[in-house]
């Protein structure tokens, strides 16, 4: 069903894309890797699940939003790795793979095999401490081999890689370059909501061995122009037998901006209300999809080194009437704050653009109005 709210995984859901699923694809095909850009809701889960949808491919998924926590500013080294080992885990028993892997990370733990089998957390919590950096490596390798036996070919998946530069203890650009280095049946695939900072993470790994940059292919994954976002609504409406007017769909369009996902998020809310005769309007949605940005921005103010700072810039962009210059904008936090520093609200003021939350036009910033469809919003 195109208006499922879940990320897609079957290509008949996913609406349009054909040349990106077949861009990846090509990619995965000659094992080059792949870093998957576009701002939130724009569709990059969905489109990498369906490229990667087929069973010539051995899929491990980690999910970095699963360990995400926006009043952590940095992970302990155990969030990833009962991450990395729980995908591996639902692979084993998906595809019932692998005793030799299944043996080798009982061995890491020194618990017994059927403990991992069975994901008995409370053994296996206990014995995170004693995987490292390099046994990462050694499973990985292991998985390669696997892959390479079943002739298949393995996706590393890595969905909002920017949170592997807050996890502690691990050294990502080493394991990385092990993986480049070593396992030949590999591909690994990045994605990220904010191009600026993925960027910033494939750069980190360069750390040591300046490879990565050159040799990992970007994809970009665009909004729909207005004609896409209108018959991906009428299709989808008409999946869910659902009559709307077009007056509807012109005020759709409008405030929903091509968003893939809150066009998503409306057609399913919509719906949803039309066939249980509850009050269906686009308003209504409009404001549930606000909330739900709100949210977002507060959790990750919270999430930062510094919540009074980064509020009391989005408050001065607020008074200055919403767009200011960074000199504004500072003397305004002044008024609120303590002396802080041009530059440093500068940085603030960058980040919240990298994270989508407000927008920068020549040497101004601008606080999005009360719209999902302003892009600074989502
Ligand atoms: P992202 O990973 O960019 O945040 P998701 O893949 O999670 O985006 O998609 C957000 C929402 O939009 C989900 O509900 C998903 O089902 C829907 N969606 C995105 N792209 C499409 C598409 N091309 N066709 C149908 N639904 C889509």
């Amino acid at each position: 069903m195109l208006f499922d709210v879940r990320p897609k995984e079957d290509r008949k859901d996913l609406y349009d894309r054909d040349k990106e699923i077949d861009e990846i694809k090509e990619s995965v095909e000659r094992k080059v890797w792949i870093a998957v850009y576009g701002m939130r809701r724009v569709g990059k889960t969905s489109v990498v699940n369906v490229a990667v949808n087929d069973p010539k491919y051995l899929v491990i998924k980690l999910n970095l939003m699963r360990i995400y926590n926006p009043k952590k500013k940095r992970y302990p080294k155990s969030s990833f790795i009962s991450l990395f080992l729980e995908s591996i885990n639902e692979v084993i028993k998906k595809y019932t793979l692998g005793g030799r892997l299944t043996r080798l990370i009982s061995n890491i733990l020194g618990i017994d095999e059927n403990s991992f089998i069975e994901f008995n957390l409370v053994k296996i919590r206990a014995r995170l401490k004693r995987f490292r950096g390099d046994d990462v490596n050694s499973v990985v390798r292991e998985l390669d081999l696997l892959a390479g036996d079943n002739k298949k070919t393995l996706i590393l998946i890595f969905d909002e890689a920017q949170e592997l530069m807050k996890v502690n203890g691990i050294n990502f650009s080493s394991i990385f370059h092990d993986i480049y280095d070593y396992c030949k049946n590999t591909t690994v695939v990045f994605t990220g909501s904010s191009a600026g900072i993925l960027e910033n993470m494939l750069k980190s790994l360069e750390y040591e061995k300046p490879f990565f940059g050159r040799f990992i292919r970007r994809i970009r994954i665009e909004k729909f122009d207005e004609r896409l976002s209108r018959d991906f609504l009428l299709k989808g409406f008409e999946e869910e037998g659902v009559k709307v007017t077009e007056d509807v769909i012109e005020k759709a369009l409008k405030r929903f901006d091509g968003i893939p996902g809150w066009l998503t998020f409306f057609g399913s809310e919509y719906s949803f209300r039309v066939k249980h005769g509850e009050k269906a309007d686009v308003e209504i949605i409009e404001k549930m999809a606000i909330e739900e940005v709100r949210k977002e921005i507060r959790d990750f103010i919270l999430g930062t080194q510094s919540p009074e700072r980064y509020s009391a810039t989005i408050l001065a962009l607020d008074r200055l009437g919403g767009k200011g210059s960074v000199a504004e904008v500072t003397k305004v936090v002044n008024t609120i704050l303590e002396e802080v520093p041009e530059p440093r609200i500068y940085e603030i003021l960058n980040r919240l653009v990298d994270m989508g939350f407000i927008e920068k036009v020549g040497d101004e910033y601008f606080l999005p109005k009360d719209e999902p469809n302003r892009k600074g919003l989502v």
